[in-house]
């Protein structure tokens, strides 16, 4: 069994209650903000709440390596106006030493938008360039970018957009991608009949490569195929179907990564996950 599936677990009360969250669901990875996802400002993590969480970490059985932080959801790494952009970067770096403290070895963010105010390429200029400035402003965490569904001024909805912040990077070793299935479907990427599915991911590995793949997040999704909007929708209850996820469990190139549940009822992810281990055959 090299499938390591979880949640997007809690963390209030403290960063080392989540392994015991996703221990309870029976968890085998999960995704965490190591902060107030919607607060610019947190205080420092402390030596009592690192040697905490690893504790946890381990009597959750669950390796630094399937634990997949996310960033907060106010950074904008592309930002049209220098000062915001700074102000993101200051952040994300924070996010950055936040997860080297806690032993994890990888970070998720959404690239950024645009805000109608520069172009695309423009933006994701600005995006290489902060990716860059924080992996000379840090040791070893992988920067691991987040497909979008491409909603507003979103981007990462293309896989070339993917690529272009991989190829403009100046350590290649420290960047990666989460592919999200509900942002991919909405971004017009279809993945539920084998056929779709099996042409979907060629083309990300011509565009992209496998061995970017750092994580996923498993979503199916309400809207239809292409139609660009980000809702998430329970597994088998939105517009992608449970085949897509048969298929990702079975496929040997999602191994040994965090594949993460961020579905919309919190309360059957424990049946979420028992189900999505019952497809392996
Ligand atoms: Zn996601
Ligand atoms: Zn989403």
């Amino acid at each position: 069994m090299n499938k390591f599936v979880g949640a997007h677990v809690s963390a209030s009360g403290g960063v080392y209650n989540a392994p015991i969250n996703a221990k309870k669901i029976g968890a085998k990875a999960f995704a965490l903000f190591t902060k107030n996802q919607r607060q610019w400002k947190a205080k420092p993590l402390d030596e009592e709440t690192i040697a905490k969480f690893k504790v946890n970490l381990e009597k959750a059985e669950i390796l630094p390596k399937h634990v997949l932080p996310h960033d907060s959801y106010l950074i904008n790494l592309g930002h049209p106006e220098e000062e915001k952009r700074q102000k993101s970067l200051d952040a994300f770096i924070d996010e950055v030493q936040r997860c080297e403290q806690l032993g994890l070895d990888r970070l998720n963010f959404h690239p950024g938008s645009h805000l109608k105010k520069i172009s695309e390429e423009t933006c994701l200029e600005r995006i290489a360039e902060s990716m860059n400035k924080t992996l000379q402003a840090t040791k070893d965490v992988i920067l691991v970018i987040e497909n979008t569904a491409g909603q507003g001024s979103n981007l990462g909805y293309k896989f070339e957009h993917l690529a272009y912040l991989i190829d403009n990077s100046i350590d290649k070793s420290r960047v990666g991608v989460c592919i999200d299935t509900c942002h991919m479907f909405t971004a017009g990427y279809d993945i539920r009949t084998r056929e779709a599915y099996d042409k979907t991911w060629s083309i990300f590995d011509e565009i992209i490569g496998f061995e970017y793949l750092r994580g996923m997040h498993i979503n199916d999704s309400k809207p239809e195929l292409g139609s660009r909007v980000d809702r998430h929708d329970s597994l088998g209850k939105g517009k992608i179907g449970l085949d897509a996820f048969r298929f990702i469990m079975n496929d040997p190139r999602m191994d040994d990564i965090p594949l993460i549940l961020e579905t919309i009822d919190e309360s059957i992810w424990a049946e979420e996950i028992k189900l999505l281990y019952s497809f392996i055959s």
